[in-house]
């Protein structure tokens, strides 16, 4: 397939959060064309994206259903390859099970759907048709995100045994909901964010990243879910114990009330021989540190780094490349199972690298089973 990809939008409309950020990164690499959407939940507002973005005005759809009626009877050289869901989270499934049904591979925000069963039901889709589905857990997609799980898999640390992972937000210290407020309207509204407020929008993200540099998945938590912020519908504050299949225990904190903390996401991971320590707000370093020797720090860009790193930056060491670029990871990968996707033929996600349907399923149920744990008296509860 010697040409640019042509996708369309569900979301992102201009006054929205995250479809300008996605916007911005299949820009990055080149491989991407936004050519169709429904931008928004009101009509105008797509309308007016669409303009915005100079796109063919018949292509500029005023909900998702109509452009997949429209898109799916296009001839194949205007047809749409995959469909970009930037949602909020009830109207992940929607988009994304109408994309599968009409032969578009499918990238979605995060989590994958409202519910487990949701979520269930895209796996479902994903193994019938055989389509790619990638989701947007960003934090796997930094380049020193990789370096640090190559390192983990490669054995150098050693067993490992625990795992700190905190992800404090302070942006929702006040009821930011009561104002008006968009991205904290529908975030704090169980209809609209599904039964997890903090730990569905940002524990993902931590319980995701945990997994990913562990190479482990997280079996059993002990939970407790705060909501602070009073008359607030959800939790807005999460603290836990997890444990991970390899034996490894951990300790997971999510928190939107971190007043005056941005996007605080660290994480510390030690194994029998060593440790690693990175820090989303500093996102080109990685510290390693080691039992019988001095301290490392790794930079991004430098050509000591694993290829699983290296073919993740574009630029040269000391010059920043950060949240955009790691969009522009996943849809990298994405993009190239699409140009290798073969009509029934499996595609094999761990040649691509990044995150799929099985970690949207197992996302959702590590939601589900949080939620269970802070309302039950017992001490562990085991995701399954
Ligand atoms: P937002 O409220 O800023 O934007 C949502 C957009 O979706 C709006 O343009 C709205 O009009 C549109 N929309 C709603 N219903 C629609 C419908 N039926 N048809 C078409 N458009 C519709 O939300 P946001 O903060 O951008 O979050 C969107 C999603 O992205 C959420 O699922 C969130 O969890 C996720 N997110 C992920 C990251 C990340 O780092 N990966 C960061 C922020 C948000």
């Amino acid at each position: 397939m010697k040409r640019k990809l042509r996708m369309a939008m569900v979301g992102g409309g201009l006054t929205s959060f995250i479809g300008p950020v996605h916007r911005k990164a299949i820009g990055i690499d080149g491989e991407i064309e936004l050519v169709a959407g429904a931008f928004s939940i009101i009509p105008e507002e797509s309308t007016a994206t669409g303009e915005a973005l100079y796109l063919d005005p018949s292509r500029v759809y005023l909900t998702y259903p109509e452009m997949f009626e429209k898109e799916s009877k296009m001839p194949a050289d205007k047809r749409v390859d995959f469909v970009s869901v930037v949602t909020p989270n009830h109207v992940h499934f929607g988009p994304s099970k109408m994309a599968l049904e009409n032969g578009f591979h499918v990238i979605v925000e995060k989590p994958i759907a409202f519910s487990l069963e949701e979520a269930q039901t895209l796996k479902k889709l994903v193994d019938q048709t055989g389509l790619v589905l990638a989701l947007t857990h960003t934090y796997t997609g930094y380049p020193m995100v990789k370096e640090a799980r190559h390192m983990v898999r490669s054995g150098v640390l050693g067993k490992i045994r625990k795992v700190y992972v905190e992800y404090p937000q302070g942006w929702l210290s006040k009821p930011l909901e009561k104002s008006g407020n968009m991205q904290a309207s529908w975030r704090t509204d169980p209809k609209q964010s599904g039964m997890g407020g903090a730990i569905g929008d940002i524990g993902t993200h931590a319980a995701n990243l945990a997994e990913y540099i562990t190479d482990n998945k997280i079996t059993e938590v002990c939970a407790l879910l705060n909501t602070v912020v009073e008359g607030r519908r959800l939790d807005d504050d999460c603290s836990m114990l997890v444990r991970f299949d390899n034996g490894a225990s951990g300790v997971l904190i999510a928190t939107q009330v971190a007043a005056g903390d941005e996007n605080n996401l660290n994480i510390r991971v030690y194994g029998e021989k060593g440790g690693l320590e990175w820090k989303q707000e500093e996102p080109n370093t990685l510290v390693v540190k080691w039992l019988d020797k001095p301290k490392e720090i790794m930079r991004a860009g430098w050509t000591y780094l694993s290829d699983d790193a290296k073919r993740f930056i574009r630029t040269p060491a000391g010059h920043p490349e950060g949240y955009l670029e790691a969009f522009a990871n996943i849809y990298r990968g994405f993009t190239q199972a699409i140009r290798d996707y073969k009509p029934g033929v499996k595609t094999d996600y761990a040649k691509y690298d990044f995150p799929d349907v099985e970690d949207g399923v197992h996302g959702m149920t590590f939601v589900e089973t949080v939620v269970r744990s802070a309302q039950s008296n017992e001490k562990w509860v085991k995701i399954n």
